[in-house]
């Protein structure tokens, strides 16, 4: 049972309330079991001076490598702003198919853009990203279909404009891939056919 479950690695001290509402949103996408935990991770050995930044691509690995409860997908959220050589900045990154991804809270502040703070539109995008990085872990591409949080976005406002959930054809190509692994994926499947 265990096994099936998506694990939300809490690295950012975030209250369980704040949580408590990321794993229903989680489980009322995916509908699989989703547990937390907490895993202490040394962050300055993933920090860059120079881009005053911390490595998205090392920490991802560094995640990855962690031991943790059995599971078929994890993801660690932060609250540190991540960067990667080719971007200046990140929400937060997901393997196609890979078993691990993380995601910030740091870039999704109004704060950060000079607006006021806004706690509920921050939990918002933090949902959209940890749902969206989760999307990739289940092997979805970025979409085009208006609206599917498997859009990309660049900027708060491109998450701010898109809704929270998968569009038809997101769930149907995750379905197509997983449906023959697991039981809890086979009763996802069929949970979409209704
Ligand atoms: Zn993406
Ligand atoms: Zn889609």
């Amino acid at each position: 049972m265990s096994e099936q479950a998506i694990v939300i690695v809490n690295h950012g001290n975030f209250e369980n309330d704040f949580l408590e509402k990321i794993v229903s949103r989680i489980h009322q996408e995916y509908r699989l079991p989703v547990t937390t935990e907490e895993i202490h991770i040394d962050l300055s050995e993933y920090y860059d001076p120079t881009r005053r930044q911390y490595d998205g691509n090392r920490l991802l690995k560094g995640l990855d490598s962690k031991s943790s409860s059995p599971h078929i997908k994890k993801i660690g959220l932060f609250r540190v702003d991540l960067g990667i050589p080719i971007l200046t900045y990140i929400f937060g990154q997901a393997p196609l198919n890979g078993k691990t991804g993380i995601a910030s809270l740091y870039r999704l502040r109004n704060e950060q853009y000079g607006m006021e703070k806004d706690e509920d539109l921050l939990l918002d995008r933090f949902k959209k990203v940890i749902t969206h990085e989760l999307g990739h872990l289940f092997g979805l591409l970025h979409c085009h279909v208006p609206n599917c949080v498997m859009i990309s976005s660049t900027y708060v406002e491109d998450l701010d404009q898109k809704g929270h959930n998968l569009c038809s054809k997101c769930r149907t190509e995750i379905v197509q891939d997983y449906s023959q692994e697991t039981e809890n994926l086979r009763k996802l499947s069929n949970n979409f056919n209704i």
